[in-house]
């Protein structure tokens, strides 16, 4: 399927919840959202139909998130359900791994091929002040069950806030010397919560000089440590702007098609099926946008806080 730039759309980002255990305070407010009736949010079914008519449509990538995907009831069957359509081939997952000591081999059973795992500190005292009530051990535990459970190329994201974790750069970066883990550096997004804090991705390359560039992969630009068994990854939807090779589409919990993360158009999929629902997909893909607009506009026109979309 592509859209009206000829862009080969392959990759749906899919919102299983927009709640969440943690309140992290670029992402969601301190009280958390208001719980949506059980019926506002799609069922298990209805997300498995969704994904179908995509995979249909020529998604080969699925990607759950949420607000937090692993405290969505029937988390398991939904993984399975997508992971058995035909034309999906990868299911991955974006979690802040708080839950992943008791979920990792679950889900790893149920399908699910990579997991990115959510980290922007590596200090317990500055996790538990950014996610509001986290712990980060829990995050560390989850990390190793990921791996006791087979799931490897995990990517660990940390989004860059000047004055927060910019002093952990060098931390992150070591990481990928003594593990074969994917560390990716996003740069903060004027969306929702997050006001302050934006750094752009480059500064990670003036704070770690020895990097040598290997190949791009998707819209991460990509470097390793000289004899690392992991890799540094830059994000960077601000300074690099990489609309042009965006190949994906996002549903949120609630049903609707957003074509792209930052504008304000959605389309409901809610009650419709079979050809209907695959009409209604390709019309939201064609409708991507060429680009996103935050740098003219100071603010992401996405309309709702990250938690409700997924990022
Ligand atoms: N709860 C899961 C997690 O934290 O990984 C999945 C949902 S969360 C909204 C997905 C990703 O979006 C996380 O990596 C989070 O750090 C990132 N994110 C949230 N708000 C952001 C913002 N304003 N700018 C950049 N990334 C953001
Ligand atoms: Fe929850 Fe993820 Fe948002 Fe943090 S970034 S509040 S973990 S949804």
């Amino acid at each position: 399927m592509k859209d009206s730039y000829q862009r080969e759309i392959t990759y749906l980002r899919l919102s299983v919840t927009d709640l969440c255990n943690l309140r992290c305070r670029y992402c969601m407010p301190a009280e958390g959202v208001v719980k949506k009736q059980h019926s506002e949010i799609c069922s298990v079914e209805e997300l498995v139909e969704m994904a179908a008519a995509a995979a249909d449509c020529g998604v080969t990538k699925v990607r759950l998130t949420g607000g937090e995907p692993l405290v969505r009831r029937g988390i398991l069957e939904i993984c399975r359900g997508i992971r058995a359509l035909p034309g999906v081939r990868e299911l991955c997952l974006t979690t802040n791994g708080t839950l992943l000591p008791e979920l990792a081999a679950p889900l790893r059973e149920a399908g699910v091929d990579r997991l990115n795992v959510s980290l922007d500190t590596l200090r317990p005292d500055r996790y538990a002040y950014m996610t509001r009530r986290g712990e980060l051990s829990q995050v560390l535990q989850g990390l190793e069950a990921a791996e006791q459970a087979g799931f490897s190329n995990t990517k660990v994201n940390v989004v860059l806030m000047a004055g927060f974790n910019d002093d952990e750069i060098g931390d992150f970066v070591a990481l990928t010397e003594r593990y074969p883990l994917e560390v990716r550096f996003i740069e903060l997004m004027p969306i929702g919560e997050a006001d302050k804090g934006y750094l752009p991705g480059d500064t990670v390359l003036e704070r770690c000089p020895g990097l040598v560039p290997v190949e791009a992969s998707g819209v991460a630009r990509r470097w390793r440590l000289p004899g690392g068994r992991g890799l540094v990854g830059l994000i960077e939807p601000m300074s690099h702007r990489f609309c042009g090779s965006c190949d994906r589409i996002r549903i949120t919990a609630d049903g609707r098609l957003k074509p792209c993360l930052h504008s304000s158009q959605e389309i409901p999929l809610r009650g419709l099926h079979g050809e209907e629902l695959r009409r209604a997909i390709r019309e939201g893909a064609a409708a991507k946008p060429e680009r996103h607009h935050m740098a003219e506009e100071g603010r992401s026109q996405a309309g709702r806080d990250m938690n409700e979309i997924g990022g």
